[in-house]
């Protein structure tokens, strides 16, 4: 998989994360990683609260909406 804001820009970048929102190929430059404990919203992964904070990729796009201030 190739990243897609790197696609965007007409680079050609390999993907080395997956936004787990939604699911585009990330590269190093691109992904974010967001460690939460407790996941909010009707997202279908894990359902359980843990407690340990996860690391979690997001894009850009996603961090913003779900982080934006
Ligand atoms: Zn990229
Ligand atoms: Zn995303």
């Amino acid at each position: 998989m190739k990243c897609y804001y790197c696609a965007l820009e007409g680079k050609d970048s390999e993907a080395v994360a997956i936004c787990i929102v939604c699911g585009m190929g990330l590269c190093m430059e691109h992904a974010i990683r967001k460690d939460v404990d407790v996941w909010e919203g009707g997202y279908p992964l894990p359902s359980k609260r843990v407690k340990t904070p996860l690391p979690r990729i997001l894009c850009p796009a996603c961090y913003n909406a779900l982080y934006a201030e």
